[in-house]
């Protein structure tokens, strides 16, 4: 039987590599699982690093104004971890950099990482066990859930084509770059956080399609006014998403929408298509261990703290938070889900 951890993490977004440094350095000696590298991983958006990995520039982290970053990777990460990463330009960082100077930072404090996903969890007893996809089992006094969230997309081929050229699933992450100011771009969705976002993007774009495959939107009374009140958004009603039109110079150039009440298409020309049809919690693995909301995100049952309904088991992050999902809060988060742990260790004398 394995020797019993301390506290195991199981994510390696912003929120779990943030959580390892604070544990490291608290001495803790946090065991990582940082997901599988697999298929099915790749499909859905879930490999190591998180969701920052599947985006180009990160403009709005902390800390990284434009700028020339090279010599810096080079100096900080491993080779064999440089290897992947796109060329560096002078645009600050990436996401996929980010995440790797947080893992390299969490490694240097000593953080142990295993690259599986744990597939199972019984956290009806102390220590709490965690099976891993390399069928191994592993003990801890405590766990801290990090395993985020995945954006939801239509599952077009064309989407695919266009992700992180036109095609976005964070406004508030994306709708600032050069390639979308001053342009016209859609938002496809019809709840309030499509109105939301359609109505940060017009502090950007120089219009906003809202498509919405119904007659009416699900969102709130006031956020349908704040829509329909705004002269720069214009809704397309039902309506669909057929095919995203585009090249390779340009990404994004249009989309060709079919109707849910007739049969005509329409062609709107946008630079940019922002999903807003609802995020997945990665929770499939906690379900009856764990407290979840209707929309399967974890609890968190007291309040600005990260203790979840069973005792030892802290949670940071987007898989907790369907509201701000920014890196800067799931790495907060992590750091608070450290904080406790250590503190809930600590008071049973461990
Ligand atoms: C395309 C895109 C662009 C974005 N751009 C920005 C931006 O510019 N700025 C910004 O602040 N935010 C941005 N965001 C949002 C930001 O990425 C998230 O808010 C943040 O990554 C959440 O961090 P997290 O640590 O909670 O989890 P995640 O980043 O979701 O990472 C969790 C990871 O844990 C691993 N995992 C999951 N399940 C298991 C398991 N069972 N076992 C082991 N490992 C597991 C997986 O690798 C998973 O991806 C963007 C999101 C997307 C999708």
């Amino acid at each position: 039987m394995a020797e019993i951890e301390r506290v195991i993490i199981i994510g390696s977004g912003p929120a779990g590599w943030t959580a390892a440094i604070y544990a490291a350095r608290a001495a803790l000696k946090p065991l990582l699982f940082e997901g599988a590298i697999n298929e099915k991983n790749a499909q859905q958006g879930t490999l190591p690093l998180g969701q920052l990995a599947l985006t180009t520039e990160v403009e709005n982290f902390p800390g990284f104004p434009p700028g020339d970053l090279s010599g810096f990777l080079e100096s900080s990460l491993p080779e064999d971890r440089r290897g992947y990463l796109p060329p560096h330009g002078k645009h600050g960082v990436s996401g996929p950099e980010l995440m790797e100077l947080m893992r390299a930072q969490a490694v240097h404090f000593g953080t142990r990482v295993i690259t599986e996903d744990i597939t199972q969890v019984d956290f009806s007893r102390r220590p709490f066990r965690l099976h891993a996809s390399n069928g191994e089992e592993y003990q801890a006094q405590a766990v801290i859930v990090a395993t985020g969230a995945r954006a939801n997309y239509l599952g077009l081929p064309s989407e695919d084509r266009f992700k992180n050229r036109g095609v976005s699933a964070c406004a508030v992450c994306d709708g600032a770059l050069p390639r979308f100011r001053n342009q016209p771009v859609a938002v496809i969705g019809g709840g309030d956080s499509a109105v939301e976002e359609a109505t940060y993007l017009t502090h950007h774009a120089s219009k906003v399609y809202l498509v919405h495959r119904r007659d009416t939107l699900r969102a709130s009374k006031i956020m349908t006014q704040r829509a329909t009140d705004n002269p720069k958004i214009e809704i397309a009603w039902n309506r669909t998403v057929d095919e995203v039109l585009g090249d390779d110079e340009n990404g994004v150039t249009a989309i060709r929408l079919k109707s849910t009440v007739g049969d005509d298409d329409l062609t709107l020309e946008v630079r940019g298509m922002f999903l807003a049809i609802g995020h997945t919690p990665n929770t499939d693995f906690l379900k009856g261990q764990l407290e979840l909301t209707e929309k399967g995100y974890v609890k968190w049952v007291k309040p600005f703290r990260t203790h979840t309904s069973v005792e030892g088991v802290f949670a940071a992050g987007d898989v907790g938070d369907d509201y701000y999902r920014q890196a800067v809060t799931a790495a907060a988060s992590g750091c608070m889900a450290a904080l406790d742990t250590e503190r809930w260790l600590a008071s049973l004398g461990e």
